[in-house]
């Protein structure tokens, strides 16, 4: 198509800038919900490029939107900028080493997920304004992907109420289209209370909180068998009723993730813990209340749109690694084993190639990979918009998710490359739904077959606000 070439000039006109976006953010690790920093960061990138810019949208300090163009269809490209607990790492060395001892890190690549969307919507605007089209870019910058599920509290509050679609990415190993899989998931904090005694002296007398929330992982471990495979639960104690063996813990607490196929299923397995939970309170007569935390929707997907990027990827080919990149991915698979490999090749359903260390085609289209078993709050985008994603190759095959290899490479010249590749296959998959209104169309006719029979319900509870403060590792 003739609008490739054009969109596609227009980004590698504002690539150095974004790239040292991208390193700058790198530089300054912030936790879920405490980009403050980053989010200025993105929020003066908008300003100087002539966007209208939105502060603290859904009322959460660290989110932020920009708008440029005027009337038509609205598009939207999703960034997030938010690092991980203790993934420190010196850059662009092949072995551990930490810049700051249990410091943060870029261990998911979110400088480059926010730099590129940011890239890529400028360069959406630029195209808008030199060909007089009408159609409104907006980058949204969304904090707290890891544990914050800040996009539920953005789409509750409305913020993308008016948007037509949604283009985002994540860094990967392959570049290609997010084949759309994750799971729901929610996270609820259960309270037991019970009643203090000394341990010895008056046990009778006693009920504890902690058999309760032991009684209640025992109930859970064994519901494990007769739940559907694809779902997922875990747990952690956030209060074991304190350090004294001989009193009787009056108070303890236990944070349950609990994770399945889509909303609906999600329901029902919150309704058997539930039960659980109070059965364990019955057996040892003491009081539990729940808190839900944060929740997160599954991941719908949008086959016109996810068609149009696949064409953008096709055209456009792999990210144009060299020699140099290829060498340095070589060291990091160094430290990495088989297995991480070989799944990284499953994971995106490619065939295994023994000398590839970096992305040399585009994954194709309609590959079915070993199902992604995590989840992510972009999915709460997709139940109220057309939502299309890419992967974008930016790191060595083999590198795990949230580790001190990927923070490493973070800032190499093939996490450049991998930055602005994936900006064009955004920015063209948006000049592609500005210019062919039946685009937009299509894809709306496909949201609407998908979400008809189950309407969208936020899964998190009107009561539950964003946890701005947290600073959980999640993901
Ligand atoms: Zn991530």
């Amino acid at each position: 198509m003739q609008n490739s070439e054009e969109i596609w000039r227009l980004v590698d006109a504002h690539r150095t800038v974004f790239e040292q976006l991208s390193d700058r953010i790198w530089g300054m690790p912030e936790l879920a919900y405490a980009e403050h920093r980053s989010a200025a960061e993105h929020m003066d990138m908008l300003k100087k490029n002539g966007f209208r810019v939105t502060e603290k949208i859904a009322g959460i300090p660290t989110a932020v939107m920009g708008e440029a163009g005027a009337g038509g269809p609205v598009i939207a490209i999703l960034g997030e900028y938010d690092a991980l607990p203790g993934l420190s790492q010196v850059a662009g060395i092949a072995e551990k080493r930490e810049m700051e001892p249990n410091g943060h890190g870029h261990g998911c690549g979110h400088n480059l997920l926010g730099s590129a969307a940011l890239l890529a919507a400028t360069a959406v605007k630029d195209y808008l304004a030199a060909n007089g089209l009408p159609g409104r870019v907006r980058y949204y910058g969304c904090p707290a992907e890891e544990g914050g599920a800040a996009k539920g509290f953005v789409v509750r509050d409305g913020a993308m109420a008016d948007v037509d679609i949604a283009i985002g990415w994540h860094p990967s190993a392959f570049s290609g289209v997010y084949e759309p899989v994750s799971l729901a998931n929610t996270r609820i904090d259960f309270s037991f209370a019970g009643r203090a005694s000394h341990a010895a002296a008056a046990p009778h007398l006693g009920r504890s909180a902690l058999d309760a929330v032991e009684l209640m992982n025992v109930g859970v471990n064994y519901m494990r068998e007769h739940m559907p495979s694809d779902a997922r639960i875990h747990y952690a104690y956030l209060d074991a009723g304190g350090i004294a063996p001989n009193v009787v813990q009056a108070t303890a607490k236990v944070r349950y993730l609990i994770r399945a196929r889509d909303l609906p299923e999600l329901q029902r397995l919150i309704a058997r813990v539930r039960k659980i939970a109070d059965g364990a309170a019955l057996m040892t007569e003491t009081t539990v209340t729940t808190k839900v935390i944060s929740a997160v929707s599954n991941l719908l997907g949008n086959a016109p749109l996810e068609q149009a990027m696949h064409a953008n990827l096709r055209r456009l080919g792999p990210p144009p690694f060299d020699e140099a990149d290829r060498a340095f991915a070589r060291q990091i698979q160094a430290t990495l084993s088989e297995e991480d490999i070989l799944s990284s090749f499953r994971r995106a359903g490619m065939p295994y190639k023994p000398d590839i260390s970096l992305c040399d085609e585009i994954v194709p289209a309609d590959t079915k990979g070993a199902p992604m078993v995590g989840s992510t709050d972009i999915g709460d985008v997709s139940w109220v918009v057309p939502l299309v994603q890419a992967r974008g190759a930016t790191y060595a095959i083999g590198t795990p998710g949230h580790s001190w290899q990927l923070t490493a490479q973070g800032k190499m010249p093939a996490a450049h490359k991998g930055l602005v590749h994936v900006a064009k296959v955004m920015a063209g998959t948006a000049v592609d739904a500005l210019t062919d209104p039946a685009l937009i169309v299509r894809a709306k006719e496909d949201h609407k077959a998908r979400t008809d029979r189950t309407p969208y319900v936020c899964p998190i509870p009107d009561d539950v606000t964003p946890p701005i403060g947290m600073s959980s590792p999640g993901g």
